[in-house]
């Protein structure tokens, strides 16, 4: 099986990693990382990649050396590493971080190889175009958010139009059962820190402010097609659960495991088959009651935003991740406190639909990439107002 992993340095990238040193069937195409080049080359000796590529022009020389006499090709930038995406391969994982993860899983469906996608912007900003060009080439898409890969397992042989809601678990993160007033207060310190889930830094935070949750919540409308209405979030702190399918006769299916990616990376590596995997195994005698309660979109303002962008769709969703992006990165400098997080995102969707954009379809990536700078511009100039 040929394999390529974009992201590969990353959380999900390591676990995938991980999991692909396990195998003895793998040929390992391409690898692609951003400024950790060192494990870049660590891995690509390890698993013998036909090519590594760094998405930074600078970070090339120190790749290129890594890798000496390694016989690894080597390229560096953004656009070498969209073109990595034209290698042929069977199944690619999509790990970036961020929207810069959607040009490279974009051109790998074009190939028609398998996409496990983790990088759930991808469907967020440009979910219908994403679907549309893996009909088109007879490529697909498996699910790798543990919430969404949940749903996959539990619609696995069910009619989807028995279907009446869908409801994906959020841990509530480090905030929890923060007031308003001190989520005010939050620290970069105390939002990177999850109770349940080793991540990376981005989606740490973003679990902390549930922006991760919204994210997911428009992921799953893109991915399955259900209605907003149809789709829920409850808060579920010990993450055992990850979602829940209801169908029309009141049964719920949920899938249940222990809180550790290799488990949806792993199903989406091996299915349509179930191989063993080195993940735990729970113990419900031990963990004794499942906690659910209901999520709090006063505090978490998130939640309540990303059932506006479903609502407007077309462009909404590329705006909202891009401006979350630009708050992201606000906060983590320093220059934005963590409630002014969701201020920013809302003040920036409420400026971009007043100017009626935002609901037009999505045809093109060209037009999705122009929103997103739109939105990037919108935002910066609103944080800098706002610091
Ligand atoms: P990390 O930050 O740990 O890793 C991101 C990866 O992308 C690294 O390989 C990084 O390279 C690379 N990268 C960063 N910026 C760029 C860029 N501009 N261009 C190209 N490559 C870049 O992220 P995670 O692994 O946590 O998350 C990856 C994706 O998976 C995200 O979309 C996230 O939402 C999603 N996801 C993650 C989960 C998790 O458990 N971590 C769970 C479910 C979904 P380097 O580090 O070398 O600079």
């Amino acid at each position: 099986m040929r394999v390529s992993v974009f992201g590969a340095t990353g959380s999900i990238g390591e676990s995938t990693f991980d999991l692909l040193t396990r195998r003895d069937d793998i040929e390992t195409v391409v690898l692609t990382g951003g400024r950790n080049v060192t494990r870049l080359a660590e891995q690509a000796r390890a698993l013998r990649a036909g090519l590594a590529v760094t998405a930074h022009d600078d970070c090339y020389r120190a790749l290129k050396d890594a890798l000496a006499g390694s016989g690894v090709e080597v390229a560096a930038g953004t656009q070498a590493l969209v073109d990595a995406a034209e290698r042929p391969t069977d199944w690619v994982m999509s790990a970036i971080v961020g929207a810069a993860g959607l040009a490279p899983g974009f051109r790998a469906l074009a190939q028609g190889a398998t996409l496990a996608l983790a990088n759930k912007e991808s469907l967020v900003t440009a979910g219908p175009l994403l679907m549309a060009e893996a009909a088109r080439h007879g490529a697909r898409i498996l699910p790798v958010d543990s919430e969404h890969s949940a749903v996959f397992q539990a619609l696995a042989g069910e009619d989807i139009a028995a279907v009446e809601r869908v409801i994906i678990t959020a841990s509530g993160g480090p905030f929890r059962n923060w007031t308003r007033d001190q989520l005010e207060q939050a620290t970069l310190a105390q939002a990177q820190t999850h109770p349940n889930w080793s991540m990376g830094q981005r989606i740490t935070i973003d679990s902390a402010s549930l922006f991760n949750k919204a994210l997911e919540l428009i992921e799953t409308r893109e991915y399955f097609g259900f209605d907003p209405d149809q789709i829920e979030a409850v808060v579920h702190p010990q993450s055992i659960v990850h979602a829940l399918v209801g169908f029309r006769d009141g049964a719920l299916m949920a899938h249940l495991g222990a809180p550790d990616m290799r488990h949806a990376i792993g199903y989406a590596l091996n299915w349509p088959d179930r191989a063993a995997l080195p993940v735990a195994r729970l113990d419900l005698a031990q963990l004794g009651t499942l906690h659910f309660e209901p999520p709090d979109p006063e505090r978490f303002p998130a939640l309540r935003l990303a059932r506006e962008v479903m609502e407007i769709r077309g462009h909404a969703g590329a705006a909202f991740n891009a401006a979350k992006e630009v708050a992201l990165d606000a906060f983590i400098d320093g220059r934005l406190r963590f409630a002014d997080m969701a201020r920013l995102v809302e003040r920036t969707i409420d400026h971009l639909s007043a100017q009626s954009c935002l609901a037009d379809p999505v045809v093109a990536l060209e037009t999705v990439e122009a929103m997103d700078h739109m939105a990037r511009d919108r935002a910066r100039s609103l944080a800098a107002g706002m610091a």
